[in-house]
């Protein structure tokens, strides 16, 4: 008789479902990984490999984890890369620099002050430095994380959609429709998280948040450029063209052609002229907790000991990462767990 259970059954094949995957069968642990085969996050995000750099001030530990895991992309991220393998951090303020200079030596972000004068053709920053940040093609990276899971001996993702079932007499989630046996589940579903856990009668304190940045073919960027200060400006190499973000007005964005205004206005102000008919806007999904967490780099809730506001189910973890970036770190403390 074929004995098909395993010891992890991992939902979602996103950056962190596989990471999860590669890392658990690393261990030693027989692992199965399920995806309804929807691109999540992991296809339609900004697509760098973050240093830490930007968040180095406001989000240290998030920074911290970006500028310690970022390394275990580079085999995939390599060939994936769009642009120079750094980018460029530009100021309108000496103050604004100064400080993120300081937060950028506590944690040892290797940055580099660069005349503002060679920065680009953009107008003269008061100070600019180089950081090593880079735009990756999305599809190429999860693609190579694809066969990197195969060759760590996980099986073929397989596709399927499921729906969790909380047995309130047991408190041990099961599968439907039916899913290999397994001892435990780890539910990496991106977006898809609060849904699943809710139908399942699961309390949680987890909601989505919806991000717009834009794709603008016709110009060019060498390497990722950051305005940190100022309007906050993002923008990246691109496949034809560039993307660019902005963040967030007071923690929300507005309607699809509210954003697409933004985002013109701020390439208007910094003298990227374009066609502006030409700029499409894309919006993704961050799954998060809805209180501000002391470390944003992960979220892993194991619901066997779980945290408030959470309902205790005796074989369910529940993985996020706060930047596919740091969605290493994240697997590690999955499989520290299953341990
Ligand atoms: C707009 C935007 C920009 C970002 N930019 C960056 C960036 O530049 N750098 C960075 O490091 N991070 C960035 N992030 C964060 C990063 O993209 C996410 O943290 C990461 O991709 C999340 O990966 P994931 O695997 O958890 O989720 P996902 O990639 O969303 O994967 C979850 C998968 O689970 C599947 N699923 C859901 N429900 C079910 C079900 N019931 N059954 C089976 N499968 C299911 C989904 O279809 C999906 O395929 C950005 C995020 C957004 C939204």
């Amino acid at each position: 008789m074929i004995d098909d259970s395993v010891d992890v059954l991992v939902i979602g094949s996103g950056l962190c479902g596989l990471t999860i995957a590669v890392t658990a069968a690393r261990h030693g642990l027989r692992v199965r990984c399920l995806s309804d085969g929807r691109p999540g996050a992991s296809l339609a995000n900004f697509g760098q490999l973050h240093s830490g750099a930007v968040y180095a001030p406001v989000l240290p530990a998030l920074s911290t984890a970006c500028w310690e895991q970022r390394d275990r992309w580079h085999d995939l991220a390599r060939p994936a890369r769009f642009g120079k393998a750094h980018g460029l951090a530009l100021f309108h303020s000496a103050d604004a620099a100064q400080r993120y200079l300081d937060a950028w030596r506590r944690i040892g972000i290797d940055a580099l002050e660069v005349d503002p004068r060679g920065a680009g053709r953009f107008p003269s920053p008061a100070a600019a430095f180089r950081i090593p940040d880079y735009s990756v093609d999305m599809s190429v990276l999860n693609a190579g994380l694809v066969d990197l899971a195969r060759t760590s001996g996980v099986p073929d993702v397989q596709r399927y959609t499921a729906v969790l079932r909380r047995d309130p007499e047991s408190g041990l989630v099961s599968i439907a429709p039916p899913a290999p046996p397994s001892r435990m589940v780890v539910l990496a579903a991106g977006g898809g998280t609060p849904t699943l856990l809710s139908n399942a009668g699961i309390q949680h304190t987890l909601h989505n948040r919806r991000i717009a940045w834009g794709r603008q073919p016709g110009l060019a960027a060498e390497g990722v450029t950051y305005w940190l200060d100022g309007d906050l400006l993002a923008i990246s190499p691109d496949r034809s063209g560039i993307r660019v973000g902005l963040p967030s007005v007071k923690g929300g964005y507005g309607t699809t052609a509210e954003e697409r205004a933004r985002l013109l206005e701020a390439l208007d102000r910094h003298r990227l002229h374009q066609s502006r008919s030409d700029l499409s806007l894309i919006w993704g999904t961050v799954c998060e907790p809805t209180s501000l967490l002391a470390d944003p780099s992960s979220l892993v809730v194991d619901l066997r000991r779980p945290p408030d506001g959470w309902t205790p189910t005796g074989n369910l973890l529940v993985a996020l990462p706060g930047k596919w970036t740091t969605a290493w770190h994240c697997a590690d403390q999955v499989v520290d767990a299953l341990a």
